[in-house]
């Protein structure tokens, strides 16, 4: 719950493992007070973006349908008020890199500890938009968030 609105944040979760994403991280978002729902796929995600707009994405980075690296650079793009949260188990340095150039607020490690997933979401929503979406969104260059995304 956000004490400036009284709503909770909006979260929409791309991660393709079933058990993860039902199991472990919705209900652990609940738990801390975002109102969390998931998607399994990259089709499920452009479809759930025509429909609602979330404050913060969580992103897998390998899908079915492709990969979350990409999706980021796109939402990043036709979407650029949305947090981007990565969750990956590829732990490489230029992944991590690549993912916060492509757009990405930031960037956790799997498997994902929980309360830390929270804590960054927490931070994060620090320095988005206003929650009620009201046109009363500081200007992007104070967000604090880059407004680039180099193509690759
Ligand atoms: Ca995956």
């Amino acid at each position: 719950m956000d004490s400036r609105s009284g709503r909770s944040w909006r979260i929409l979760l791309l991660e393709d493992d079933e058990a993860l994403r039902e199991h472990v991280l919705l209900p652990a978002l609940a738990n801390y007070g975002f109102d969390a729902r998931g998607v399994a796929s990259i089709s499920g995600l452009q479809e759930a973006l025509r429909r609602e707009s979330p404050d913060i994405l969580i992103l897998d980075v390998g899908l079915p349908d492709g990969d979350g690296f990409e999706v980021a650079r796109e939402v990043r793009v036709s979407h650029p008020d949305i947090g981007i949260v990565m969750l990956t188990g590829r732990g490489a340095t230029p992944d991590r890199v690549l993912g916060l150039a492509l757009g990405a607020d930031a960037y956790l490690p799997k498997p994902v500890e929980v309360d830390l997933l929270a804590a960054t979401l927490r931070s994060l929503v620090r320095r988005l938009k206003t929650p009620d979406h009201e046109a009363t969104a500081p200007p992007a260059d104070v967000r604090g968030r880059p407004r680039w995304a180099p193509r690759l």
